[in-house]
């Protein structure tokens, strides 16, 4: 499928205004709330600075912490798979399914299984999939992906909503009241956990001590998919492992507060082992992590626990809307190159390098550095547009000789004050479109202060 890329997304998304305004006035309402939460925790750098000695620490031994945890939960009656890319993930899952002749599966929010694109996968094989998280529900009826990694429907409204589970669920026409909204989703998700043979969820957190997972989820959706079907297959990328049960208690301190100023997630679910009669399958997932492991400038982007506290307080985002990024907003920006890098090579570019991510990040990773990384990677690699090119080019031969500088500086004071319409075109000018031309000063800072230095009047 090809993708759109984020400028033109953007532009897209922008054209109905008022909603940009609010969907960037609700993310930023969600940032202040974890600001407040961070503030109300006297350790809160603390915090932050252990989360990100214990995740860089099990990056360099993530070797022996996987087999550790392996061994744990194999003794715990857990089967577990090794994927190298989202492809064997998705065979693994279809394979469990089939042998079991299974029919109705129910899947709560799962980052993975966006990212191996698992419900296109099974639909094709014919296999329906129920997402159970609300969010998720709701882009699933409309056919689109989530827009945000926590809160996957925050680009449509109540009415939005409204129309869509008037249309699949058949829902009052106009009746935007969220209560019964809610009540309406709850009804139908009931039925469909207690219908299903299989549950999938994703891992926040695994234990290489105990060889048990952590999932949290604010619904409870991952425990009741999970507690009443018959086979229950979680699904975590390698770097979710964590060394001991003690190490949690860091990590969920910070995730619910980051991601929406919660204190804790209402529902921070321990597994350990399959019930009685149950099947627990764990699919363990690479899909490029080793790659991204091996590149120095890039690791630490697996530290990542996602909580889009990025996603929240990124202005490029709130105004631009999860979709343009044709995948998972910032953290994404810097995930995705790794796996592709001419597809996403446009993602990089979208952000100010402003550093707000890298500033809330509460595992402590260089976002905007990294962003700024993978533009010169980008650029070595050819994957520039020619105008970029060409443009950058004749801007590094300026810089480089300050009298041509110092020309060129003169002559666009000059073509500003007497031409400027070539510059204010918006066609010709994107930069433009919503900015306001600054009045082009009588002379260069640089002649200014020779006249003006201290000691010089
Ligand atoms: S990069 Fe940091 S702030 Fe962004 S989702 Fe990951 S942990 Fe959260």
């Amino acid at each position: 499928m090809k993708t759109i890329p984020h400028a033109k997304a953007a532009a897209a998304f922008n054209k109905d205004e008022p909603r940009t305004n609010w969907h960037d006035e609700t993310l930023w309402f969600v940032r202040e709330k974890r600001d407040r939460a961070a503030h109300g925790v006297a350790e809160w750098e603390l915090l932050r600075d252990w989360a990100s000695q214990i995740k860089g620490h099990t990056l360099s031994r993530l070797d022996e912490y996987l087999i550790e945890f392996e061994n744990n939960a194999k003794a715990n009656g857990i089967t577990v798979h090794w994927a190298a890319n989202g492809e064997e993930h998705n065979n693994i899952i279809l394979g469990i399914i089939r042998k079991q002749g299974i029919q109705r599966i129910v899947k709560s929010k799962s980052m993975l299984t966006e990212e191996c694109h698992l419900n296109a996968f099974l639909q094709e094989k014919g296999i329906e999939v129920v997402d159970t998280d609300l969010g998720e529900r709701i882009v699933q009826f409309r056919n689109e992906p989530p827009s945000h990694i926590v809160l996957p429907a925050i680009h449509l409204k109540k009415q939005d909503v409204s129309e869509t589970f008037h249309e699949h669920l058949g829902t009052e026409k106009g009746n935007n009241d969220p209560q019964y909204l809610t009540e309406a989703a709850r009804q139908h998700l009931r039925s469909k956990f207690i219908e299903s043979d299989l549950a999938i969820t994703g891992v926040n957190f695994a234990i290489a001590e105990t060889g048990g997972f952590v999932v949290c989820t604010n619904e409870g959706n991952a425990d009741m998919g999970a507690h009443a079907a018959a086979v229950h297959i979680a699904c975590m990328g390698f770097e979710k492992i964590i060394p001991k049960a003690e190490h949690l208690a860091v990590f969920l301190r910070l995730l619910a507060r980051s991601a929406t100023g919660q204190p804790i997630t209402t529902y921070s679910s321990h597994f350990h082992k399959p019930r009685n009669g149950q099947q627990m399958h764990i699919v363990i997932v690479d899909n490029g992590r080793s790659r991204q492991l091996s590149r120095p400038d890039f690791r630490s982007s697996l530290k990542c626990i996602r909580c889009a506290a990025c996603f929240n307080t990124c202005p490029v985002y709130r105004r631009s809307g999860g979709h343009s990024y044709h995948t998972a907003g910032p953290i994404g920006s810097i995930l995705n190159p790794n796996l592709d890098v001419k597809a996403n090579a446009d993602l990089p570019f979208a952000s100010t390098l402003c550093g707000s991510c890298s500033n809330v990040c509460p595992v402590r990773i260089n976002i905007h550095e990294q962003l700024w990384k993978w533009r010169q990677v980008i650029a070595a690699e050819g994957e520039v547009a020619t105008s970029k090119k060409i443009g950058l080019k004749a801007m590094a031969f300026v810089l480089a000789r300050p009298a041509l500088y110092r020309a060129c500086g003169s002559m666009a004071r000059w073509f500003l004050r007497y031409m400027p319409f070539f510059l204010k075109s918006k066609s010709l000018n994107p930069w433009y479109r919503q900015r306001e031309m600054p009045k082009p000063p009588q002379q260069s800072f640089q002649s200014w202060y020779k006249q003006n230095k201290p000691g010089k009047k």
